[in-house]
């Protein structure tokens, strides 16, 4: 183990770790890529150091700069500290709708916080575009400048993808893995991996949430979502940047039903506390491996940190109030111990 000279140069180099009930269910070693063991505890501070690096390449971002992004709240977490570490300051747009948790953490992070009603990308007060726009407020009246993250069609988030997700996965694997699956919030992710592994001969799967219009897009041709879910930072109803130019060999659309039992064993049996986003690829990469048949390799992602949904998808009374699943030790009075 060498010594990472920054907080930065310890983005990345994340485990695989064997999942076991989804190994046994389907005969497959199903493997989880642990992006939650990043230091902002998810997936996402891989986009952010690549986007930040990227700008100060380009010349956009200078010392003391502001980077403004707007977010669902892991880039937000991953940008804060990653441009701490690097000397800039960042002013994070979220949806109100975001957990409190991760908004707790990103102004813990050094940010600030700038929260919206939740609003579709075609109203101009979708949390996206209000970041857009304040971005360019800021790059007048900041003194250092500011720049647009911009994740969602800034195509260096799924560039980090491309030079470290992938090659991290084959040369973990040495080369013996038949499928990769995830579900999409910007699409940096999976199209990265899809980049690097898909011309190896990787079989690409989409795991999309109900809400999502991804999984339809494909499936269909047709760009509509329908239903909704509990999961935060995936589902999209447009393609992005990231996306462009990829198409799934495989995809499935999850139901929340599907994914939070996962989570709940996840934690009860495996030990990985996981947000919902790990519920809906876990779910995704039993499906695939099904349909792959038993004896294949398939890795999905660990996006994050369960603690930062402890309100919400490991709180009983918020799941009884969606009608949802509550697992017996979520729900169990603590006994009286001698
Ligand atoms: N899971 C979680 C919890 C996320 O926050 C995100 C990103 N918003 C994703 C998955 C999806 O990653 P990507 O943006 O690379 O598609």
């Amino acid at each position: 183990m060498r010594i990472y000279s920054d907080l930065a140069d310890a983005v990345g180099k994340t485990p695989l770790i064997r999942l076991k009930k989804a190994s046994e269910i389907t005969g497959c070693e199903i493997l989880g890529k642990a992006e939650f063991l990043n230091p902002g505890q998810s997936v996402k501070d891989r986009a952010a150091l690549y986007i930040i690096r990227d700008a100060v390449a380009k010349g956009h971002l200078s010392p003391g700069g502001t980077i403004v992004e707007g977010t669902a709240g892991n880039t937000g977490i991953g940008l804060a500290l990653v441009g701490a570490s690097m000397g800039f300051r960042t002013v994070i747009v979220i949806p109100e709708t975001q957990s409190q948790e991760k908004k707790d953490m990103i102004r813990l992070a050094g940010a600030e916080l700038v929260q919206v009603p939740a609003a579709p990308y075609k109203n101009p007060n979708n949390y996206v575009r209000y970041s857009g726009r304040l971005a360019a407020k800021l790059a007048e009246t900041e003194p250092n400048g500011a720049i647009w993250a911009n994740q969602f069609d800034n195509v260096a988030n799924r560039q980090a993808h491309v030079e470290t997700t992938a090659p991290e996965i084959w040369e973990q694997t040495g080369g013996k893995v038949d499928g990769f699956i995830c579900a999409t919030g910007t699409g940096g992710t999976l199209a990265g991996v899809a980049t690097a592994l898909g011309p190896k001969g990787v079989k690409m799967g989409l795991a999309d949430p109900y809400g999502s219009a991804i999984y339809n897009h494909f499936a269909r041709g047709e760009l509509k979502a329908e239903g909704s879910s509990i999961t935060e930072g995936i589902g999209n109803g447009r393609i992005t940047k990231n996306l462009e130019g990829f198409t799934p060999d495989m995809a499935y659309n999850i139901p929340d039903a599907e994914a939070l039992p996962i989570i709940f064993d996840l934690l009860a049996e495996e030990g990985l506390c996981m947000g919902g986003s790990t519920g809906i690829n876990v779910a995704g990469a039993t499906r695939m491996a099904k349909e792959m048949g038993p004896g294949h390799t398939i890795v999905t992602v660990l996006c994050d940190y369960g603690q930062r949904y402890q309100s919400k998808l490991f709180n009983p009374d918020f799941l009884r109030a969606k009608s949802l699943p509550v697992p017996d030790w979520l729900d169990r009075a603590p006994r009286a111990l001698p």
